[in-house]
């Protein structure tokens, strides 16, 4: 995988020096490409606990494969642990519907979420916010000759993208880095605990084929 960050201080560094303004060069990654380590709310005892692909099983050939591959919770303060398995539809596995503040496989709130702009910010994990970041921060932002399907940052919301938006959408994301770091129960943003912020994913669900 490409190193997101790298990536970014090598196109800033082309500027010069005479130059303040910050590039970023959008690459399409998909959301996908966050979901692997997604940060939510233990069932149990409300602490920060992850979820992960299920250990053990063999490397990703694809990253559409994190969307239906065997899951499970951890909770490092409560020792709780979930199992999430992809329903079968016809011999075929149905994926998860990425998006919005809560997670795809069971619909716990993210720990990474806060008020912005009247709106939610929220995110998967730390380098999901790296490119948030990068992408919110820089002057110019340009893309690849990608595919725009499924490229994370090209459906970012309007009010994300909102140049007038930036240092509140920042604040947020820094906010967020904080957050990431407060691990116990009560550390829990309000945000998190107003179940009225979900709204329904969207789009359709994509099918697989066994062997997970
Ligand atoms: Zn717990």
């Amino acid at each position: 995988m490409l190193d997101v960050q790298a990536l970014s201080r090598k196109d800033a560094s082309v500027n010069g020096p005479e130059s303040p303004s910050r590039r970023f060069v959008d690459q399409g990654r998909p959301l996908t490409m966050y979901s692997d380590l997604i940060y939510v709310a233990c069932p149990n005892c409300g602490a920060r606990a992850q979820i992960t692909p299920r250990p053990g099983l063999p490397e990703l050939r694809y990253y559409s494969e994190l969307l239906y591959r065997p899951r499970r919770l951890t909770c490092t303060a409560c020792a709780a642990t979930r199992s999430w398995s992809a329903k079968q539809r016809n011999n075929a596995l149905v994926g998860v519907k990425l998006g919005g503040p809560s997670d795809p496989f069971f619909d716990l709130p993210l720990w990474l979420q806060t008020p912005c702009r009247g709106e939610v910010l929220w995110a998967y994990n730390e380098r999901h916010l790296d490119i948030l970041e990068n992408y919110v921060a820089a002057d110019l932002r340009e893309r690849t000759d990608y595919r725009s399907n499924g490229a994370m940052l090209s459906r970012l919301p309007a009010w994300m993208k909102a140049a007038g938006h930036r240092a509140d959408v920042l604040r947020a994301i820094r906010r967020l880095r904080i957050q990431l770091e407060q691990v116990a129960s009560h550390d829990r943003s309000a945000t998190m605990l107003d179940r009225t912020n979900r709204g329904p994913r969207g789009g359709n669900n994509y099918y697989f084929r066994p062997p997970y």
